[in-house]
């Protein structure tokens, strides 16, 4: 038999039901025991869908109430102290939750674990934290309970899914200096219990993810990981373990990896599709069963059966039929659930290229059934998936010859202003006549339900062109004049008229469409819709000057001009796989420069052009990485090069630490960098210590992710901070982000203390 399986599944429902449970928890609407029930009918629907596709291994424990490293961390009893959680119980839904979110009652008022991106996605976990003197002990029932359920509700094959050790320790961060794989030979024992308890319930296979082996391994980890998996087998005979990995290939690590005594490993082919043939043979060598991961499960097309059906076919005849399971490249979590709820929405012929995770199932048992019983045995489907990967492929849609011909003739003169920063330094600061520490914002102003509703109101005809206009001009107004009397030098329009950064300016631009219940869980509660593209990426006519010219028609001071960068507007979508990101990026890139030079030409002086998604693109590997940056850098460039040396040329960036990138951000060459880093004690500024950033910056002093109204003097010190590794002459007076999420009784005052802050500065000067 070949298995057919996936190593996790959508959790958040249909139609977020999770989201919509978790939320009314929050607020008291509903009890915990309400909450569970959702969750438990949640976690049977989806094992049916799946069972009923005819997957043969069905995971379990890849639900959860906020991420997956969260649960690992319960269960292993990794829960820092400030929850103050006696070392004895197991862990209760609200002592969770406050590590997810943070918890403010008269129980406990306590801060929220870190969160970081999953790997190169857009999900995030909760960063574990590891004291020196940690110690491991099982800590919550979960993994238990829900394969208890799953046997239950009648799901034969279930899989239990835990986060392997060596990956866990890699994700954590230790409190002191120590490296986290030293505490290995503590955590061992602990998966040991856990595999035993779960064999002892009937388990007969368990998923270990351990992704950190298509990485860069960290010193010690081999080691670390050959004693631990030789432990860990030996303690469980007969209990067999599939060792995943994903979202890159194994390299140098494939021998290593077929060299743990495991049953089955399961490989990415759609990132690393060249290691194939290494992992077969030591998939042969060493007698294992190899995991195809052959359909996309980071990405929303159809997959070209009968090229993966040759793939796998292959593998079954080196290794077997029986030493081959089908899979998707990773967890379906990071597609949406059924593409069926588009029919009707979504563009008729784009539907038909497309496959959310219900459909990858198909396609997975086809493929199993493919190899089992060879390809007769599936023609229809393959001849289906045929039909659609030609009829994608063939589409003149795809194509735009002028696209095509801009994106060639694109040099190195394209991806380079006039004359250096030192020039452009000059002419800049003539023209915009600017005080020392400039202020601005960086973009949004706050999001009132009026704005919002107007948007809506408007966004399903109910609202007049004319009308809404009227209300966003309104709102532009409001701002200008707020701006001018708190005495801002560079004003922003407040960006009302936008609903979301990318989805914005992908509405506006030929090559994307949009899904309406396309939704991925990002952390928590939060998903997000990226839009698809699909095709050649064009701007038929300007997409901001209208809202910008009207603003600066407000204002004798300098507006500046907000777009989203090419990278960011990738990074945050599902693209096309049928050509290079770069590619992609190149096109949007053009788009994006035919917006900066329809601004400048309009009077705008100043445009930024927003790159937050930067550092999350890169990909996970070191070797990789100089290659990324070129693209990226480039395609910055190439949106920002077409206007003029006394144009100034904004970019802010937020979400990551960039020290480890400030040469590749110095190289963007954009005139004024804003970026954020108040949460974080200005950590960024080291890097300018040792690195001498040519350019202007700043470093955002108000951290708009809290409530709080920061003080005169608390922006005051940032900037001292700042003034101790940059000169007075670079540095700019920001907060850390846009301000939409935000309220105006928080905003007022924090801006007016941030001119003040900057006053202070200037007058030292
Ligand atoms: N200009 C955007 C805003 O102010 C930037 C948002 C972001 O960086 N995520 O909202
Ligand atoms: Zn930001």
């Amino acid at each position: 038999m070949t298995i057919a399986t996936v190593s996790g599944y959508p959790r958040i429902g249909l139609n977020r039901e999770l989201k919509k449970a978790e939320e009314a928890y929050w607020k008291g609407k509903i009890s915990a025991d309400e909450l569970q029930a959702t969750a438990k009918d949640l976690r049977k629907r989806h094992w049916t869908i799946m069972q009923e596709a005819g997957l043969d291994h069905i995971p379990c424990n890849d639900f959860s109430f906020y991420d997956q490293v969260l649960d690992m961390a319960c269960l292993l009893g990794c829960i820092p102290e400030r929850y103050n959680f006696p070392g004895s119980k197991t862990v209760d839904l609200d002592t969770y939750f406050a590590m997810a979110r943070g918890e403010q009652t008269d129980k406990r008022n306590v801060t929220a674990m870190e969160m970081t991106k999953w790997y190169d996605t857009n999900y995030h976990y909760i960063v574990p934290e590891f004291a020196a003197d940690q110690t491991f002990r099982i800590a919550s029932t979960k993994i238990f309970d829900e394969f208890a359920e799953a046997l239950e509700a009648g799901i034969k094959n279930a899989r239990p899914v835990l986060i392997g050790p060596a990956t866990f320790l890699s994700l954590g961060k230790p409190k002191d200096e120590f490296a986290p794989m030293t505490l290995m030979a503590q955590i061992v024992p602990v998966y040991i219990e856990i595999l035993k308890r779960l064999q002892n319930q009937g388990a007969q296979w368990v998923q270990m993810d351990e992704p950190c082996l298509a990485l860069d391994l960290a010193p010690g980890a081999a080691e670390a990981l050959t004693l631990a998996y030789d432990e860990i087998t030996a303690s469980v005979p007969g209990l067999n373990i599939c060792l995943n990995t994903y979202f890159e290939g194994l390299r140098e690590n494939t021998a290593l990896t077929f060299s743990l005594p495991v049953q089955a490993v399961h490989v990415d082919l759609v990132r690393a599709p060249d290691q194939l043939d290494a992992c077969i043979l030591e998939a042969k060598k060493t007698g294992k069963i190899l995991g195809l991961g052959l359909i996309d499960g980071r990405n929303v097309w159809r997959t070209d059966l009968e090229a993966a059906l040759e793939k796998a076919g292959k593998a079954a005849n080196t290794l077997g039929t029986n030493h081959v399971m089908i899979g998707a490249s990773c967890s379906l979590l990071h597609v949406p659930f059924d593409l069926e709820i588009e029919k009707g929405h979504l563009d008729e012929e784009v539907y038909e290229w497309m496959a959310y995770a219900r459909q990858k199932l198909d396609e997975i048992v086809t493929l199993a059934k493919g190899v089992a019983d060879g390809r007769d045995a599936v023609a229809a489907e393959i001849a289906a998936s045929q039909a659609a990967v030609k009829s994608r492929r063939e589409s003149p849609r795809l194509h735009n010859l002028k696209v095509r011909a801009r994106t060639e003739a694109v040099d190195e003169k394209m991806l380079t202003r006039e004359n250096p920063f030192s020039v452009r330094e000059d002419l800049q600061k003539s023209a915009l006549n600017l005080p020392l520490f400039p202020t601005t914002s960086i973009g949004s102003f706050p999001q009132t339900p009026e704005i919002r509703k107007a948007r809506a109101a408007h966004k399903k005809g109910e609202m007049a062109e004319d009308a809404y206009q009227a209300a966003m001009k309104k709102e532009i107004e409001t701002v200008v004049r707020f701006q001018e009397e708190i005495g801002m030098d560079v004003l922003v329009h407040g960006e009302p008229e936008r609903n979301d950064m990318v989805e914005y300016f992908g509405e506006q631009l030929s090559g994307f469409v949009f899904t309406k219940n396309g939704w991925v869980q990002s952390y928590g509660s939060r998903c997000v819709k990226p839009p698809v593209i699909f095709g050649d990426v064009e701007r038929p006519a300007p997409m901001t000057v209208p809202w910008s010219a009207y603003a600066q028609s407000l204002t004798d001071k300098p507006m500046k001009g907000m777009l989203t960068g090419p990278i960011t507007i990738l990074q945050w979508s599902f693209v096309r796989d049928d050509q290079p990101r770069a590619q992609t990026c190149a096109q949007i890139a053009l788009a994006i420069r035919d917006e900066v030079v329809d601004l400048e030409a309009a009077g705008i002086a100043v445009i930024q052009i927003d790159e937050p998604a930067i550092r999350e693109g890169l990909p996970l590997r070191d070797a990789d990485r100089a290659g990324y940056l070129r693209w990226a850098v480039d395609s910055f460039r190439l949106s920002a090069s077409g206007v003029g040396d006394k144009t100034q040329i904004h970019t802010h960036m937020c979400y990551s630490e960039f020290n480890d990138i400030i040469d590749s951000i110095a190289e963007m060459d954009a005139d004024v960098i804003s970026i954020e880093t108040s949460r974080s004690q200005m950590e960024l500024l080291d890097a300018f210590i040792e690195f001498d950033y040519p350019n202007e910056i700043g470093p955002g002093v108000y951290d708009i992710h809290s409530p709080r109204v920061p003080d005169v003097q608390e922006m005051v010190r940032l900037l001292e901070q700042a003034a101790s590794v940059l000169k007075p002459e670079q540095i700019w007076v920001n907060p850390d982000c846009g301000l939409k999420t935000r309220g105006w009784e928080e905003v007022r005052p924090a801006l007016k203390n941030m001119v003040a802050a900057a006053k202070t500065m200037r007058e030292r000067a």
